[in-house]
């Protein structure tokens, strides 16, 4: 796991395993275990789990699957093919670890952290007057963890976080969150006041190693490069407090070597301990939490770490379908909305549940965007309509929240 060599996705294929069940999940993961590196998981939601096999070992894992009468399919038959796809043709099949990140930031490609860092900056030098940068912590390897808020200054704003790139390989998640804050900054005054009377925290970049590192050497990296003993990396979306370590190795893995490592405390990433700080430091009280993910096309809310339903679960449901609503008359697609546990497994230590269960943040949603079809690998081509889906989600979001917290005594906002 402590390998610097690239790695390409050349003669790797995706297999996508149908109706698995508790038993056939801790099965594959043991035998992940049992040989890292060529097998990589991709995700795993309620009724399907796709990997990453080497082309050697494909004939291998089929034989392993169906010898157990597990039903698979290759989903994509040539991952790098894909990876093309995603970054058009420009770019060849390995990864291009010096290639200098292209300056100029737009939607029409996926970008590296420099050219994001400068986008917030010069957005913030043209918006003096609405927007403000604070670098809220260092990551693991000293690079900033850079916030942009966008107030009018109004001191009863409510507060609304957004963040993307928690597991860096989710690409499309950091293009969306600058999209939205692009289109918020630069329409401000034709913004309704949903979105006006918010103070909103932007953190497009929450794991900058792990995101430049999917940049350099490894496209399907998804943990941040803390080093533990031989192996690197913890799960930031399993490091934080609520539930942190639950549900056994079904909710995180205590095995450092593993892709869903929580680390071995709450909080001991620098990473997640910075998004702590800033959240409870903040002026405003936060209504919305937003986590942008990928992919899967879903809209999710607490609880991860456990089956029963949050003490919010009817508003939430309710909250998330306004979004999924406006998704869907935008450009046509289904975003499902449920629990953690109901539209995935079992996932403890996340920050939705941190969020809306220690910091009291109504709206905690992880929103896991676009593709079902390229899964992580979004062609690039996508990433506009993707964001403009989602941003008028996010809209809605505000509309819903404000109707329901009028401010007043008979005010149905959750707690
Ligand atoms: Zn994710």
């Amino acid at each position: 796991m402590t390998s610097e060599s690239k790695t390409s996705q050349q003669d790797q294929q995706l297999v996508s395993i149908e109706d698995i069940f508790a038993g056939i999940v801790s099965f594959i993961l043991h035998f992940v275990d049992a040989a890292p590196g060529p097998i990589n998981i991709w995700k795993e939601e309620r009724s399907t789990m796709d990997i990453m096999v080497d082309g050697p070992r494909a004939a291998q894992v089929a034989g392993i699957l169906h010898e157990r009468d597990i039903p698979f399919s290759i989903a994509v038959p040539d991952v790098a093919s894909l990876v093309e796809r995603e970054q058009g043709n420009s770019i060849t099949r390995t990864i291009r670890k010096n290639s200098g990140p292209n300056k100029t930031m737009d939607w029409m490609n996926y970008h590296r952290l420099e050219t994001i860092y400068a986008f917030m900056d010069n957005l913030a030098a043209q918006y003096p007057y609405l927007c403000t940068i604070s670098v809220i912590g260092k990551s693991v390897e000293g690079r900033d963890l850079k916030v942009l808020k966008i107030s009018n200054g109004k001191s009863n704003n409510a507060g609304v976080w957004l963040d993307g790139a928690i597991h860096p390989r989710e690409w499309i998640s950091p293009a969306v969150v600058t999209f939205i804050a692009d289109k918020i900054v630069r329409t401000f005054n034709e913004m309704p006041e949903s979105v006006t009377n918010k103070d909103w925290y932007i953190l497009p970049v929450m794991n900058p190693d792990g995101y430049e590192y999917t940049h350099t050497h490894d496209r399907m990296w998804r943990k941040n490069r803390a080093r533990y003993g031989e192996c690197i990396g913890v799960d930031l979306n399993r490091n934080f407090s609520y539930g942190f370590g639950e549900k056994g190795e079904e909710g995180s893995s205590d095995d450092p070597g593993n892709v869903f490592y929580r680390g071995p405390s709450a909080f001991s990433e620098p990473e997640t301990a910075a998004v702590r700080r800033a959240i409870l430091d903040a002026p405003c009280s936060f209504k919305v939490f937003l986590s942008f993910h990928s992919y899967g096309e879903v809209i999710i809310f607490p609880w991860g770490y456990t089956s029963d339903p949050c003490p919010d679960y009817v508003e939430l449901l309710e909250g998330g379908t306004a979004m999924a609503k406006a998704i869907h008359s935008t450009n046509g697609h289904t975003y499902k909305v449920g629990s953690t546990k109901d539209l995935m497994y079992y996932a403890a230590g996340t920050s939705i549940d941190w969020s809306y269960a220690v910091n009291n943040i109504p709206y905690s949603y992880m929103v896991e965007l676009r593709s079902k079809t390229h899964r992580f690998l979004l062609p690039k081509e996508e990433i506009v309509s993707t964001a403009t889906e989602v941003l008028n989600g996010v809209l809605r979001l505000m509309d819903f929240v404000d109707r329901r917290c009028a401010g007043t005594q008979s005010c149905a906002c959750p707690k």
